[in-house]
């Protein structure tokens, strides 16, 4: 084999395994948001990125002042940081996921980092989450190594249905975009209950107030993630 050979041969590997660790994720992702469907009559709505003192109170405060129950996603180091809400919600009989420890774009880190990452919040988290209990990836970007990871140990890696953009500075009115949101029949809301910003966090709350009071309405049942699943699904 000449050296032109040895080196398209080396290209065309490389290629096929950054496919399969970037590729493959995106794939799983359509067909698990293909699965929930649209319209199943169930919505689920998730919480990324706490806790914190100010907007993860908030939002708990709301959900029980309307009898719902919820999904978060929590990030390590702020469990770490508030010890007092962690174990409020640890007590609370929301879902409890994790969002890795520190929080990185999987995409922009070294292909590593996330399992470890990943990883790490299991123990960081304590038990305010299970050995079982599910992943969200950070920005949605995983690999098929933390993939692969988490199925070896019996995890779901979730995304979401859509997402509500409470992370930017500007917001469609809560509820024009709840009635949007089911009109849609979307299954499950991305919203962030890591807020410093006072707008943010009030659009979160509204929303959030919208697509429960709409729901009931509308014959919508409000769940948790897990709730989703029915009997015998594999992790995904
Ligand atoms: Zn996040």
């Amino acid at each position: 084999m000449n050296g032109m050979m040895i080196l398209i041969s080396a290209f065309v590997l490389i290629a096929f395994v950054l496919v399969v660790l970037y590729g493959l994720p995106l794939v799983i992702r359509w067909m698990q948001v293909r699965r929930w469907g649209k319209g199943s009559g169930k919505l689920a709505l998730t919480y990324d990125d706490g806790p914190d003192e100010v907007t993860t109170a908030a939002v708990l405060d709301l959900l029980d002042e309307l009898g719902v129950q919820a999904t978060f996603y929590l990030v390590g180091f702020r469990g770490e940081k508030c010890p007092t809400m962690l174990e409020r919600l640890k007590t609370s009989g929301h879902q409890l996921g994790t969002h890795t420890h520190m929080h990185k774009n999987a995409w922009k880190k070294p292909i590593w980092f996330e399992y470890r990452d990943a990883m790490r919040a299991y123990e960081t988290l304590g038990s305010a989450v299970d050995a079982r209990s599910s992943y969200r990836p950070p920005f949605g970007k995983v690999t098929a190594l933390t993939m692969i990871g988490m199925w070896l140990k019996g995890r779901r890696v979730e995304w979401w249905t859509v997402a509500a953009n409470d992370t930017r500075d500007s917001f469609d009115d809560p509820e024009a975009l709840a009635k949007k949101m089911l009109d849609d029949g979307e299954s499950v809301v991305l919203m962030h209950c890591h807020h410093v910003e006072e707008h943010r966090r009030a659009f979160v709350l509204g929303l959030t107030r919208a697509l429960i009071e709409q729901s009931r309405g509308r014959g919508v049942e409000l769940v948790m993630m897990r709730d989703l699943y029915t009997k015998g699904d594999e992790p995904c």
